[in-house]
């Protein structure tokens, strides 16, 4: 489903050049679950950009079910995000004076699809947030904010699911609880690509890739995962 080879990313400020991406290869199959691990500033975001397309890489290959995404135009790069990916991010991205349902409902906007308040509630309902629909961000916790940017990654139905330290700005419980619907998408075959630095987070997966400098130092099944 995904394949990168020498992917990399250099970003340039002023005179200065940034390695952020210093070359990595793997691939990941349809229904995996992978955590990302390393150090603040390894490149974990980086990837998590390429691999979302919100970001082109300066160079290497990304092919997304074999479609080879450094070809192709602003516009087809922005359908292919939206309708193949779901982003979950650390502080919830979510748009402060719009309700739960509109924060939902935001992907389906782009792409104008009928019915979509209908599928926002949906997806609402599916993280347990029907009954907060027409609430704004400030009136939710931290985990039923959360739980409307999974339920705004999920309306497109997308194959992949991307979250960068989607725990980070949770206590405990609370993570656990975004866990649990995780798992529950990747039962269902989502693809779930995870970053976290919390190994009992990373545990939970069944791959883990580790990267320090912009490079991945190891990429193993996790036997540790229990059932
Ligand atoms: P991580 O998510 O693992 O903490 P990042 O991918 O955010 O790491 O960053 C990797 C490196 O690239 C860091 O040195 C960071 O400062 C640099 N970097 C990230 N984004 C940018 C950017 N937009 N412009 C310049 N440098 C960046
Ligand atoms: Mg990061």
């Amino acid at each position: 489903m995904i394949e990168v080879e020498r992917l990399a990313k250099i970003y340039q400020i002023g005179e200065q050049k940034v390695t952020a991406l210093a070359g990595v290869d793997f691939s990941i199959d349809k229904g995996e679950f992978v955590a990302i691990m390393g150090p603040s500033g390894s490149g974990k975001s980086t990837l998590m950009n390429l691999l979302g397309c919100l970001d082109l890489p300066s160079s290497g290959v990304y092919r997304l079910e074999n479609l080879d995404i450094q070809g192709l135009k602003a516009d087809q790069l922005a359908e292919v995000r939206n309708r193949r990916i779901g982003f979950v991010f650390q502080n919830f991205n979510l748009l402060p004076r719009a309700t739960a349902q509109e924060n939902t409902e935001l992907p389906l906007l782009y792409g104008r699809v009928p019915n979509a308040s209908q599928i926002a509630l949906e997806a609402l309902e599916r993280v347990g947030l029907s009954h907060r629909a027409k609430h704004k961000p400030t009136e939710l916790s931290g985990g039923e904010r959360q739980r409307v940017a999974i339920a705004r990654a999920l309306v497109n139905r997308p194959a992949i699911i991307l979250a960068d330290e989607p725990t980070g700005n949770l206590d405990s419980i609370t993570g656990a609880e975004i866990m649990k619907l995780f798992h529950d998408l990747n039962r269902e075959s989502v693809t779930l690509i995870l970053v976290t630095h919390e190994p009992e987070i990373a545990q939970q997966a069944k791959r883990i890739i580790q990267m320090r400098d912009g490079k991945i130092v190891s990429d193993e099944i996790n036997v540790v995962m229990p059932c």
